[in-house]
């Protein structure tokens, strides 16, 4: 840990009543804490310097067993190590078990914010939820799953909406749904030789993706596209340049690209990789390619991004992460990794059917904390599932880890809002916003209890 521009900020707080209660950390080289700061964004105090090393001993003293203590370091980084939409680094720094271990001790549940549903998959839920309106009395269809979740299937599935994977499976003439991940000019060609109402819903974050491979093959540019070869976002990408781009799975891949001009190479990337795992693959093709050129912007979407960050910074201070998301969708199984390649146990789940009691067992009893965090395509009512059974059986506690606020608007698909404004309805007012969910007792069991540093906390 680095020993200068960290600042402790304890705080401790009684379950019931509220109340503020003072914890008695010990720091090397910095003053206690005499009262924890309440409520809201928590209040950071520069430290004095020296080691920032905590330890709370929470075991030892039975009052304190009854408080949601925690103690967070925030950290100003370097200009370089920025997040996006943040200026500090907030990480929990001692494990939050308060007195794990114990049965007396109430689990602590940690929602990571942001976690879940991002604009581009608020977007295309939408889009097929207005288009069911839209075109009342006849069937939509979607091609291939319109977001990787299986709950989210299931729904449109229930309201009558038909999936296919392939177009020809699509009545000539009928209305046809593209998914969030994009498909590729052979696919909007054939859907439109067939007579097909086709409505975009791809993200347009992943049309960014496309347009940079379309311009750059018109260039006369080789594109290697970094990402996972059977994914429909690769395959929708590599399909608007396929003589011009090679998929990079990993740098083992390397050895046989086929490169005709190395000066005219540039690197693309699927938007719901692991920051982590790209930046492995793009520091092996920099090596053997010097000349390659980076995307002209970040092709890993800013939801991946701060959702992976988010857990990179909350899951060293848990004893278990739970990632509500389906097996098939990329950005959750990353999310997954990231919690584990921090050492901490981690679990993907579909929604609260599939917890088992003893995933919350440790070496010494029950763990005292679980990060809880989704995938940008899993619904917020399975998250809140998920913290009402922790609830139910341990008495978990409820807090919020806000480590990025985001607030992203998409508009609607040009296609839609045509055929919106032929039936007279006004697409203006129809904007896609995702914000951070409000939590209530009633969907998850419990208030939260704490809302841990934010952008307020940082600036002072
Ligand atoms: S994860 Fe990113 S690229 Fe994918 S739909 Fe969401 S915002 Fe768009």
């Amino acid at each position: 840990m680095k020993s200068s521009g960290w600042r402790p900020v304890i705080w401790a707080r009684e379950e019931r009543g509220m109340e503020r209660r003072a914890g008695s950390p010990s720091h090397e080289g910095e003053e206690e804490e005499k009262k924890a700061p309440h409520p809201g964004p928590l209040p950071a105090r520069r430290g004095e310097g020296g080691r920032s090393r905590c330890a709370l001993d929470l075991s030892a003293n039975p009052t304190l067993c009854r408080l949601s203590v925690g103690v967070w370091l925030v950290e100003k980084p370097d200009p370089g190590q920025l997040d996006r939409g943040t200026g500090f680094r907030v990480v929990p720094r001692v494990r939050a078990s308060n007195n794990a271990g114990s049965e007396r001790c109430a689990l602590r549940i940690i929602l990571a914010n942001p976690r879940g549903f991002c604009a581009g998959v608020q977007m295309a839920i939408d889009v097929v939820d207005r288009a069911l309106d839209v075109f009342e009395g006849e069937t939509v269809y979607v091609y291939h799953e319109i977001v990787h979740n299986k709950h989210v299937v299931g729904r449109f599935r229930g309201r009558g909406v038909v999936f296919v994977e392939s177009l020809e499976d699509v009545p000539r003439g009928a209305v046809v749904v593209f998914s969030a991940h994009g498909v590729s000019p052979a696919v909007r060609a054939r859907a439109a030789e067939r007579g097909l109402t086709a409505i975009d819903a791809t993200c347009p974050l992943v049309t960014k993706v496309h347009s940079e491979a379309v311009r750059y093959a018109a260039r006369g540019w080789q594109i290697l596209l970094i990402g996972h070869r059977n994914h429909q976002e690769i395959i929708g990408t590599m399909g608007e340049a396929p003589e011009a781009t090679q998929v990079v799975e990993s740098p083992a891949d390397i050895p046989s690209l086929d490169i005709r001009d190395p000066s005219k190479l540039i690197y693309l990337t699927q938007t719901t990789l692991s920051t982590d795992d790209a930046g492995v693959i793009v520091e092996a093709l920099k090596k053997a390619f010097p000349e390659i050129k980076a995307p002209p912007s970040d092709d890993i979407c800013y939801a991946t991004t701060n959702r992976q960050h988010a857990v990179r910074r909350l899951a060293p201070g848990v004893d278990l992460v739970l990632v509500i998301g389906s097996t098939n969708s990329s950005n959750s199984v990353r999310l997954t990794e990231i919690a584990e390649s921090a050492g901490t146990r981690a679990r993907l789940l579909d929604d609260a059917s599939m917890l088992e009691e003893a995933w919350f067992e440790g070496p010494g009893g029950r763990i005292g904390s679980v990060l809880i965090t989704a995938g940008a395509s899993a619904p917020e009512d399975l998250v809140a599932g998920v913290c009402r059974w922790l609830v139910e059986r341990f008495g978990a506690t409820l807090e919020v880890a806000h480590v990025f606020e985001e607030d992203m608007e998409f508009g609607l698909p040009a296609t839609l809002k045509q055929a919106m404004r032929a039936r007279g309805i006004d697409p203006a007012e129809r904007r896609i916003r995702v914000r951070a969910p409000e939590i209530t007792a009633d969907a998850y069991g419990a208030v939260p209890l704490t809302v841990s540093v934010g952008r307020d906390g940082e600036r002072q």
